[in-house]
């Protein structure tokens, strides 16, 4: 039977990463990831795009994938506008202000994991199990026995659950979880603009829920992410070209004035998700499998990146240990459970502030995003706390601040 000290389930950018992190200091890693091995191709513009942190910068520069991503297609982005469609509240984020080179970076999906599988195949100590599924686990002495769909049983000290959001080894370990579905989808295009989008990230809070223009690499294309009750997202996601074009515009306020072109539209369901419980005897859960956020501030896989390098540190601080004890993953759940769970609740009242159209709700949140605005203090904190670069950060994260 295959040992492995950590088995991950979920060959996403987040398990990825920590059987990155965990390789390097010679940990003995699988990865079961159910999709079949396809090269993933940075040549066409991928519609997956996310905002990283620094942060995440600085993880994947620990995992000697920053490089590559850089040398392939990434966008730093040094502004960010954000304002109220149904008032004249506006708040605007220059990277100047801090002292920093930009304010973050939009990547594309297919660009982060061509890097982390290229990095993943240098390792000696790697074994992939796909196009593969667990069926079921038991906890077996100091050991968890995981058995495939393929009929092989592979032992391992500690199953990590890194399968997204409809974790299956959370179902089958029973974590119960919270969940509030918005009824909302979020519409995901690439947008030629008639005007460049001026390396700024752009966000309007309609009362329908929020727009985001995400900047790309050529100056002229943005990556969209329009959230909209799911019958709305539905309808545009069907609309002809130029009706489409039409409503994007009055929808953006013409802000980069026409569109010229788009790619085509994919709509994703937004639900928010908690889990009660991290870790169990030789079992943990990260990244989307953990908790899943509204992406109004594009902050879920930079959380689930966090989880990982979390993770990591843990297990390799107590690899001397028997690292799947309870005690020793405790400290993981103690170190993100609380921080990811205000992360969830902040998306929640963000998306429920910017939605009410009671006019003393309005007002007031038109005022705050004005104060906000003119205090430089205040901005200054903000985009601290947008980058990742405060609380309590992995060793790993603080040696490149
Ligand atoms: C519209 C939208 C925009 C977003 N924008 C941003 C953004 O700008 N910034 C940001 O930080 N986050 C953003 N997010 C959130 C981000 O997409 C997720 O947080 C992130 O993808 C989670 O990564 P993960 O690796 O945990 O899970 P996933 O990306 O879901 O990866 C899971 C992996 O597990 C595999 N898998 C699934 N089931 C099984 C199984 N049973 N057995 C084995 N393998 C399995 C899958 O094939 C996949 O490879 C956005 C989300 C949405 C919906």
């Amino acid at each position: 039977m295959q040992h492995h000290d950590v088995l991950i389930v979920g060959g996403g950018m987040v398990g990825n990463t920590l059987a990155a992190i965990l390789l390097q200091q010679n940990f003995n890693v699988g990865i079961v990831e159910a999709s079949p091995e396809k090269p993933w191709d940075t040549e066409q513009a991928d519609l997956r795009t996310f905002a990283l942190t620094r942060a995440s910068e600085y993880i994947f520069r620990h995992t000697q994938t920053w490089d590559a991503m850089q040398a392939s297609r990434i966008s730093p982005y040094e502004h960010m506008h954000v304002w109220d469609a149904t008032g004249t509240g506006e708040i605007h984020f220059d990277c100047a202000d801090i002292h920093e080179p930009s304010l973050g970076y939009i990547v594309e999906q297919s660009v982060i994991q061509k890097a982390l599988t290229q990095r993943l195949s240098e390792f000696e100590n790697l074994t992939m199990y796909r196009p593969l599924k667990v069926e079921n686990f038991e906890l077996t002495g100091k050991t968890m026995q995981v058995h495939l769909n393929n009929g092989e049983t592979i032992s391992t000290q500690l199953l990590v659950g890194a399968e997204g959001a409809h974790s299956y080894i959370r179902y089958l370990a029973g974590i119960p979880y919270d969940m509030h579905d918005y009824g909302q989808q979020a519409i995901v295009a690439n947008i030629k603009t008639e005007l460049p989008h001026q390396f700024t990230a752009w966000q309007r809070f309609l009362p329908t829920g929020p727009l985001a223009f995400l900047p790309l690499q050529d100056k002229h294309w943005c990556s969209i992410v329009w959230s909209v009750d799911s019958p709305h997202a539905l309808r545009l996601v069907d609309l002809d070209t130029d009706e489409f074009h039409k409503e994007l515009e009055a929808a953006f306020e013409h802000k980069l004035g026409a569109i010229l072109e788009s790619s085509q539209r994919v709509a994703f369901p937004l639900q928010s998700r908690v889990v009660r419980q991290y870790v169990q005897p030789r079992l943990a859960l990260i990244g989307d499998a953990a908790h899943t956020v509204h992406p109004l501030a594009g902050q879920g896989v930079n959380l689930g990146l966090l989880d990982a390098a979390t993770l990591g540190e843990v297990l390799i601080n107590a690899k001397h240990e028997d690292f799947g004890q309870k005690i020793v993953l405790r400290r993981y759940e103690r170190w993100r459970k609380g921080h990811n769970v205000m992360m969830a609740g902040a998306m929640y009242g963000f998306k429920n502030v910017f939605g009410h159209s009671a006019p003393p709700v309005k007002w007031l949140r038109n005022f705050g995003l004005n104060l906000t605005n003119s205090s430089g203090l205040a901005k200054k904190v903000i985009m601290r706390q947008a980058m990742a670069l405060e609380g309590d950060l992995p060793q790993l994260i603080k040696c490149f601040d």
